[in-house]
């Protein structure tokens, strides 16, 4: 059987078309623009509460200025047009009039009022239009249209207070359905597996009727959702990193630089060989939609993706030529290049050896409270671990990012080190594969109140890991202390100095057989400058390792990621190189570029794939405009023999110097991409 299509990596264009749009408009138009926009797949509006094609379902509203088939015109236009035709689905909401026609469809509240989004009814999972009426869709489309993929917006399952849901949850869990505003792990993970079956039942049924069709489940923050398990039933793994600069308003969104290869890298370990759909929107505001995004801000969360192996997919609201147009040159702009340059952007092989785990179980149960974004007030594992992986690849790592809730040892035994970012919630398998690692000769480096908590958040009386066979305890705070550097290597990384400055929460670990370095010195009650002598050897150790088995386990018992997230600390990534170089050696590339550009690395089957990505911004202020920067030296560990611009006519030249190359970049924008090449041919 021949591969399916969704393992070639496709560029996704979509336009979220307003009712209204229909009027006059031919659908083979919109065909025309995605090839304008080199897209190689066209994502329609399709079915649901608006539905583009005269379904014969009651349960369907078709749009009201629909003229013809849309939907069946549409397809065969950008089948002829040689594109993939991908349908968007949304079960989430009904109409509101179908709240007096359909009650039981829709969630209730605990007062049994309908739950509203958008003053749209959400839909009950549990009721007859999850149940049977999306299969109908889905059956009425399969046997009038050549579909090669439905994507569905909005997929998770909505808290309902109705009789059937409050029967099923307490069925499952024993309990209630949480009041509003009120989590708990029962509940939680009784929505995650519901959605996760209910899904399974979607893809069998379309692939027993259409096998290359592709099933791609969307929700822009993943509520209620298992990401493994969710990935591992999808065809394609799909999510949003629109990065607009005004967030959504509600569930605020995380406005963070590496949002885009979060996702990409997310997706390259549960799905490798499948390119994911990471839908950046053409919005400056997340609310006020028909607002454009600026579009070096676009282009720059576009390559920052496409290097990590997830082509462009960008969508707009409404036609190309629409209010407020300014995105659209440099979307068009950025697919032609990405275009012109595919076989650059496939095949793309990870050159990581620390791998750091993201860890769903912390945010949901920890600190962060479930906010995707984290809380503000409080640091938890969302920002330990942005701050770990801005560290890294400050550091010029490459890097791999792992998501928690079902880790192999398998998938571990690829990299040299696994850190371990304030995963105060681990679940005991992804603990035992982390244990079965490190006693195979593995690293861990793990930080903060690591293993606090088992999955669900309830707090351990055991340690977690035999690698670290301690409690984090109760944290005390260190503001106003040191850590006193002992290892004699790591203060000289540092120049000489006696020490560095400490913060935030800080946790004593009792680890018995271990070594320590940063040891804590105060804080001082006192810090009237008559008095700040920072005298004595220190106590509790903030840097602890101890080696077991053929591994070695170092915890960082407070929060380094986070205070470098918000406030840079120069210091603490040399502390992490540190730790990392004794593992992994020096960093593949060196270069006197500033932090603010973010290099990444791949290897190719023709040598190496490297982008310099400008992340400069005004300070404290997001990245709304390019702000070029003056030319730095780069060296890369690399066997090319010739080097090429992939962005532009620039030339590249290229001088050895044992196993590295080096070149010169006289100007960077916002990005380079550049190929490595190992042979003079390719
Ligand atoms: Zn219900």
């Amino acid at each position: 059987m021949s591969e399916a299509w969704w393992h070639q990596p496709v560029r996704v264009f979509q336009h979220l078309l307003r009712e209204r749009d229909a009027i006059g408009l031919d659908p083979a138009a919109l065909i025309d623009e995605a090839k304008a926009m080199s897209a190689d797949a066209y994502l329609s509006m399709g079915a649901g509460f608006s539905t583009w094609y005269p379904t014969a379902l009651s349960s369907q509203q078709v749009n009201p200025h629909l003229q013809g088939d849309f939907l069946g015109t549409v397809i065969d236009a950008a089948h002829r047009r040689g594109l993939r035709a991908i349908v968007r689905v949304d079960i989430s909401k009904g109409r509101a009039d179908w709240l007096t026609r359909d009650p039981d469809w829709f969630t209730r509240d605990v007062d049994g009022a309908p739950r509203l989004i958008w003053e749209m009814p959400q839909t009950c999972a549990t009721g007859a239009f999850w149940q049977r009426e999306a299969f109908a869709m889905l059956d009425e489309m399969l046997a009038r249209y050549r579909i090669d993929g439905f994507f569905f917006n909005y997929l998770n399952v909505g808290r309902c207070h109705c009789a059937r849901c409050e029967a099923v949850v307490r069925a499952a869990t024993g309990a209630a359905v949480p009041q509003s505003g009120e989590r708990t792990p029962g509940y939680e993970r009784w929505r995650q597996d519901y959605l996760a079956a209910f899904f399974t039942r979607v893809r069998d049924f379309v692939h027993a009727s259409a096998p290359g069709t592709a099933l791609i489940p969307y929700h822009h923050l993943r509520d209620g959702w298992s990401y493994r398990t969710m990935a591992g039933i999808a065809d394609i793994v799909s999510a949003q990193c629109s990065n607009p600069v005004v967030v959504n308003p509600i569930d605020p969104q995380p406005q963070w630089t590496h949002w885009a290869a979060e996702e990409a890298l997310l997706a390259r370990a549960v799905k490798p060989g499948v390119a994911p759909m990471l839908v950046h929107s053409g919005s400056a505001f997340f609310a006020s939609r028909q607002t454009a995004i600026p579009g070096d801000r676009l282009v720059r969360s576009l390559i920052q993706g496409a290097a990590h192996g997830a082509p462009p997919m960008p969508a707009i609201n409404g036609r190309l030529a629409l209010d407020d147009p300014r995105a659209v040159a440099a979307m068009r702009d950025f697919a032609r290049f990405h275009a012109r340059n595919a076989r650059w952007y496939r095949d793309l092989t990870s050159l990581a050896r620390i791998a750091v785990l993201r860890s769903q179980d912390s945010i949901d149960w920890g600190p962060d409270g479930g906010r995707a974004a984290g809380d503000a007030r409080v640091h938890g594992h969302v920002a330990e671990f942005r701050g770990v992986y801005e560290m890294i690849t400050a550091l010029r790592y490459p890097c791999d990012l792992l998501p928690d809730g079902g880790v192999t040892r398998e998938e571990l035994a690829r990299y040299a080190v696994v850190v371990l970012p304030a995963v105060s919630c681990l679940s005991d398998d992804d603990a035992a594969a982390l244990d079965a690692y490190v006693s195979g000769g593995g690293v861990v480096i793990a930080t903060g109140d690591f293993g606090a908590c088992d999955g669900d958040g309830r707090r351990r009386t055991r340690a977690v890991l035999s690698a670290l066979p301690a409690l984090p305890g109760a944290p005390r705070s260190l503001g106003g202390a040191y850590f006193r550097l002992v290892y004699p290597e790591l203060q000289e990384i540092l120049g000489g100095i006696p020490h560095v400055g400490a913060d935030g929460a800080f946790w004593s670990p009792a680890l018995a057989d271990s070594e320590g370095d940063l040891r804590v010195v105060g804080p001082f009650s006192n810090n009237a400058p008559e008095f700040t002598i920072v005298e004595g050897a220190g106590t509790d150790p903030g840097l602890i390792g101890r080696r077991h088995d053929a591994g070695r386990a170092w915890w960082l018992p407070w929060r380094i990621g986070a205070l470098h997230h918000h406030f840079a600390i120069p210091e603490y990534p040399a502390v992490l190189g540190h730790l990392l170089a004794q593992v992994v050696g020096a960093p593949p590339i060196r270069t006197a570029a500033p932090p603010a550009v973010e290099c990444i690395l791949y290897a190719h089957r023709d040598g190496e794939l490297l982008h310099l990505i400008n992340n400069a911004a005004l300070q404290s202020k997001p990245y709304i405009a390019t702000i070029a920067l003056a030319g730095f030296d780069v060296a890369v560990t690399s066997r090319a023999v010739r080097a090429r611009r992939l962005d532009s006519d620039m030339p590249v030249t290229l001088r050895r110097d044992g196993n590295e190359i080096w070149f010169r970049l006289d100007r960077l924008d916002t990005f380079a991409a550049i190929a490595l090449c190992a042979d003079s041919e390719s």
